[in-house]
């Protein structure tokens, strides 16, 4: 008993716990058993970390107490696929896109990334990093607590790493913990037109180097596309990667299918992302190597593509799902996870509970971050929101309206209607 008295923070009177613990690997396939619920439930919290979750009333004395008034509490929302850091708007480009012009007749028209790729490389640290840490901020509000965020607007070896500064000066200064990805083979930069294979050459023998050398990223990520990185350049530079030590992911499957999907054995993918196209084989590629599917559906709503990634076989495979905003000035300017949740089951048919699983532990494992969090078990950050809801089930049905009363980070309420910031 004495050791409970030294418990920092205690959350009471939580209605449904949703504790997702995954023991075994990441979750496919889940239904409600897998979401761990727990009615009437308490957790406490010591030194930013989960130390006991219970049913029913606890005696445990705490210094702090967090009534949750019989709210849900869920681990806090990973979000595992941004390109967070950025200078520049493309209004004009939603614009045109609502007009009727598609994301490759954009990118032609001189749109697209390469407008990005222009404003971000003017941009000082300074200005990527403060206008980068407005948008943790709103990130925050709406519980998520964990990010990945790419480079990828630099595509020199100076702006990318930039880039990578800016997103471990933003690891340092928020309480958002942000995780670090780089993008070197987003675009071929237009100095570069006619010439692919020297900046191919670029990025595996001076970027991926500097990066690793700096420790800057953990993956490494390619946008393997028609039109912009085919699947043996893709290969190459994930490989290089591997080398480095950095983790490979893939953007892939986006507009048509190259074949990069079955990359994902040969370059043990932790990830591939997008999939609106993949095939049979690209899945039992993933599945082999134990790659998470994220799928991004702000981007199929601010693309108004009607296509949508294959759940079912998806499902048939067992790959475990993940979503993810892809945060980013062209193609999903959104960043609140719920809004992402309710994108997922209206678009593309994902169950509340595929989203509640995606959004948390299969978002952990697609940033090898599943020791940490991404459920609520007990030794596990304390990175908890609770929702001013009843029941899971209205994280989506409720469409981007913010429920959330508390964003604990560590242990520490940082953000929520009735929390507000207190450090
Ligand atoms: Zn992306």
């Amino acid at each position: 008993m004495m050791e409970n008295l030294n418990c920092d923070v205690l959350i009471k009177n939580i209605g449904q716990l949703l504790t997702v613990p995954s023991k075994n690997g990441p979750i496919s396939n889940p239904n409600r058993e897998s979401l761990g619920i727990i009615e009437n439930a308490y957790i406490s919290i010591k030194n930013g970390e989960i130390k006991d979750i219970g049913e029913g009333e606890s005696n445990i004395q705490a210094k702090n107490i967090i009534d949750a008034e019989g709210c849900i509490a869920l681990p806090g929302f990973i979000d595992s696929h941004t390109h967070l850091i950025f200078a520049g708007k493309r209004e004009k480009e939603f614009s045109m896109r609502v007009n009727g012009k598609d994301y490759m007749e954009i990118m032609k028209e001189g749109g697209g990334i390469r407008s990005t790729v222009n404003s971000t490389r003017l941009a000082s640290e300074d200005e990527l990093f403060n206008e980068s840490l407005k948008r943790l901020n709103i990130a925050l509000s709406w519980g998520t607590t964990t990010c990945e965020v790419k480079s990828g607007y630099g595509l020199s070896t100076k702006d990318e790493i930039k880039m990578l500064e800016v997103a471990n000066m933003l690891q340092k200064n928020h309480e958002i913990d942000v995780i670090a990805t780089f993008l070197g083979a987003h675009d071929i930069p237009e100095e570069y037109n006619g010439n692919r294979k020297s900046y191919i050459d670029l990025v595996i023998n001076e970027m991926i180097p500097e990066v690793s050398e700096r420790k800057s990223a953990r993956f490494c990520d390619v946008f393997c596309e028609e039109g912009v990185f085919n699947k043996e350049e893709s290969e190459k530079v994930l490989k290089e990667g591997l080398k480095y030590g950095l983790k490979a992911k893939i953007h892939v499957d986006e507009f048509v299918n190259i074949g990069g999907c079955e990359l994902a054995e040969s370059v043990h993918a932790i990830s591939c992302d997008h999939l609106l196209f993949t095939k049979e084989e690209g899945l039992i590629s993933m599945k082999k190597a134990g790659s998470i599917a994220v799928l991004l559906p702000g981007t199929s709503l601010y693309l108004m593509n009607k296509k949508i990634p294959p759940v079912d076989k998806i499902r048939e495979q067992n790959v475990p799902i993940a979503i993810a905003s892809d945060f980013n000035p062209g193609s999903s300017p959104i960043i609140a996870m719920s809004v992402i949740m309710s994108l997922s089951c209206l678009l593309y048919r994902l169950t509340p509970e595929e989203a509640l699983i995606g959004a948390t532990i299969n978002a952990a494992w697609a940033l090898k971050e599943e020791r940490s969090r991404g459920s609520l078990e007990s030794g596990k950050l304390a990175d908890i929101v609770i929702m001013d809801l009843r029941n899971y089930e209205e994280i989506p049905y409720w469409f981007a309206q913010n429920r959330i009363n508390y964003v604990i980070k560590r242990g520490k309420i940082v953000a929520g209607k009735k929390g507000g910031r207190l450090s």
